[in-house]
């Protein structure tokens, strides 16, 4: 099979040609039809997430059609947990020690073919096409987890305008809430995007806006203070990524008044089956850039670059 191999950390994938993978007990042989590009996909290639498997295949938001039976699943970037740890006995298992990672500590999805276990796939509504589907797999599913940890915010600030963003958009205003857009502050063609799936405001990130809670995108640890200035007494700050550069020191004032930082580690599977079953009555629409899988290198640079409207999805 063709796939696009990671050999080590700050080096372009590299196109290969390699055996189709085999399967395991409770995995499934899964031909990958699509593969939406995340911002950690980055972060594993840039090594700065620690031991990552290598020579990897990264990509860990997967629709395909299992070999065999025909039907079609989704591969989130929870692989597996060790089922027993006191964090997967308490429906936690998104903190698990023992979570093995899709794309990360097990070969992922920029390839003709992936493996994965049953138990972690996610069956995929028919109303979206695979290309549709891919970005559900992190930004929609971890992106969901964020946004649920807002509780009922109605003022709601996005630092960042990406793939999360721009699904979590159409939640909040079918909810009436009020998304702020805060990009980078140059980047007017973010900002117009962010108007378009619905931001009732857009603007640079270090702008001041009265906001009931935040959630931050953008891996840049400065935005969560810009964040903190704007939070109300009592609101939260919800950081989304899975890495951020350091957060700068800041006054304990913008903290004070019961405002409260946290971060979103990985998902559940149950934070899977209740987004899906969240949009079941709902469309989301979304940006896609579809690139072909030998193209991955230059999705990845369209994404660091900021050039990048909305999601890449990778097709085999
Ligand atoms: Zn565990
Ligand atoms: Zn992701």
């Amino acid at each position: 099979m063709r796939a696009m191999l990671l050999r080590e950390p700050r080096v372009p994938l590299e196109p290969v040609e390699l055996p189709v993978p085999r399967v395991g007990d409770g995995q499934l042989l899964i031909r990958v039809k699509a593969c939406a590009v995340c911002r950690t996909d980055l972060h594993v290639i840039d090594g700065e997430l620690r031991d990552p498997k290598l020579p990897l295949i990264v990509g860990h938001q997967i629709v395909g059609t299992v070999e065999g039976s025909g039907k079609r699943v989704g591969v989130p970037w929870l692989g597996s947990t060790c089922g027993e740890c006191g964090y997967c006995k308490s429906g936690r298992e998104n903190l698990c020690d023992r979570a093995r990672f899709t794309g990360y500590t097990i070969d992922g999805g920029y390839a003709e073919y992936a493996v994965a276990d049953a138990r972690f796939c996610f069956p995929l509504p028919d109303t979206y096409s695979d290309e549709q589907a891919a970005p559900f797999l992190c930004a929609g599913l971890i992106g969901f987890r964020a946004y649920r940890m807002i509780d009922d915010a109605r003022r709601i600030g996005f630092y960042g305008f990406g793939s999360a963003a721009q699904i979590l958009v159409q939640l909040a205003r079918s909810e009436g809430r009020e998304v702020y857009a805060f990009t980078r502050a140059a980047d007017f063609d973010a900002q117009r995007f962010a108007r378009e799936m619905g931001a009732v405001w857009a603007g640079p990130g270090e702008a001041r806006q009265t906001l009931d809670a935040a959630i931050i995108f953008a891996p840049a640890g400065e935005l969560v203070v810009a964040a903190l200035r704007n939070v109300v007494k009592g609101g939260r700050v919800i950081c989304a990524g899975i890495h951020m550069s350091d957060i700068p020191s800041f006054p304990y004032e913008l903290l004070w008044g019961e405002r409260s930082i946290q971060s979103v580690a990985n998902l559940t599977r149950r934070d899977g089956e209740e987004f899906f079953e969240h949009i079941r009555h709902m469309r989301i629409e979304t940006k896609r850039v579809r690139y072909p899988l030998a193209n991955a290198n230059e999705a990845l640079r369209d994404l660091r670059t900021g050039t990048l409207i909305g999601t890449a999805v990778l097709t085999p």
